[in-house]
């Protein structure tokens, strides 16, 4: 079964494929240069997962990949402080562009130094925050073997509506980074529950505790039942 992670950040994919495990063949967007890129546009997580499953899925319907059933898996996630009235959220990866007006993704760096500048003076008690993150899967199979649809012919299906599986991480914004690993707001975040930052517990708690783990393991589970019913 291949499932082709509709990212080029690759340090999702490396949690994603740590979440999953190794029953999958997994591709992702830098092997399809020419997909297209959607607008991540839509007020909600889900939203936005959804039309990135969605779009891709539709694009991959379209090339010749062999008779075989393809999932398409879309992550949107993204950081809501409280003090902030949900700030970032979706618009975590360009929170700094923002200022600039432009539409195009900042730094980690440019995005951090910014949530710092905007709670500078809060509290700890009311830097409180979430990760929260959408997963949504769309099938590209052959129409016949999906069962979806039977189109003598094979032709491929997309399901209009993705699924979609959720997940979140509480926690609070310190006020300054502290640790190397992982990316985006990581360094700034501490989990409930923990004395360090998700950059500081490294890939394999991370891994356990995370938004996109508690999301993905849904998935895990949804792809365990499909699997039990045949
Ligand atoms: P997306 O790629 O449109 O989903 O944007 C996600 C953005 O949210 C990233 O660029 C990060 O800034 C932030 N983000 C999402 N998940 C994480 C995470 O696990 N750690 C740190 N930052 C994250």
């Amino acid at each position: 079964m291949i499932l082709v992670i509709a990212t080029r950040n690759q340090h999702k994919v490396e949690e994603i494929r740590a979440c999953l495990g190794e029953g999958f063949d997994y591709l992702t967007l830098r092997d399809f240069p020419a997909a297209p890129v959607p607008v991540e546009d839509q007020p909600t997580f889900a939203g936005n997962a959804a039309k990135k499953a969605s779009m891709l899925a539709r694009w991959l319907a379209e090339q010749p990949l062999q008779s075989q059933t393809v999932f398409v898996l879309a992550d949107d996630s993204g950081l809501e402080v409280d003090a902030l009235g949900g700030a970032p959220g979706v618009n975590s990866a360009r929170f700094a562009a923002l200022d600039r007006g432009g539409h195009s993704n900042s730094t980690d760096a440019e995005n951090n130094a910014k949530l710092l500048r905007l709670l500078a003076g809060v509290p700890p008690d009311r830097r409180t925050a979430r990760f929260r993150c959408a997963i949504a899967l769309a099938q590209v199979g052959p129409a016949n073997r999906a069962g979806e649809m039977s189109e003598p012919s094979g032709i491929r299906v997309v399901p209009e509506e993705p699924l979609i599986f959720e997940g979140t991480c509480e926690g609070r914004v310190l006020e300054s980074p502290r640790g190397t690993a992982g990316f985006g707001y990581d360094p700034l975040f501490l989990p409930d529950g923990y004395a360090q930052t998700f950059a500081e517990l490294g890939e394999e708690v991370k891994n356990k505790i995370s938004h996109r783990a508690r999301a993905l393991g849904k998935l895990r589970s949804w792809f365990a039942e499909r699997v039990k019913r045949g």
